[in-house]
């Protein structure tokens, strides 16, 4: 039976064949190097791909496009939920607080379907 190191040394040495780069960079969970494939960043340890926004700053995890998926749905979910409050809301101070939310929860939706289309372009 094959363990868990000598699959990830059979994607590793299968990547290397075809062509990808082994980079200095690490993965953010579990610190195995990087490898770039047709473009794209993986970790053959975790067998997930990495995505990384605004140059080196890294996300904190190996995002899945099902992680993405459950974000958008949570994010739509609040945003109709506040969207609700606001229409009730009078207090000016409270209307400002919920469109100050709103904005920072379009802003994240919008990096969201942003990531979603790398995973999946
Ligand atoms: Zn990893």
């Amino acid at each position: 039976m094959a363990s868990e190191e000598d699959d990830y040394m059979k994607r590793m040495v299968d990547a290397l064949r075809s062509g990808a780069k082994m980079l200095s960079e690490q993965c953010p969970i579990c610190k195995s190097p990087l490898f770039e494939i047709n473009g794209q960043l993986w970790c053959l340890k975790c067998n997930k791909r990495v995505i990384k926004v605004h140059g080196d700053e890294e996300v904190g995890e190996a995002l899945t496009t099902y992680t993405l998926s459950q974000t958008h749905e949570i994010l739509a979910a609040k945003i109709e939920e506040i969207t609700v409050q606001l229409s009730r809301a009078v207090d000016v101070e409270e209307i400002r607080k919920m469109a100050e939310t709103l904005s920072i929860l379009l802003k994240t939706l919008e990096q969201c379907v942003k990531l979603k289309e790398e995973l999946t372009g």
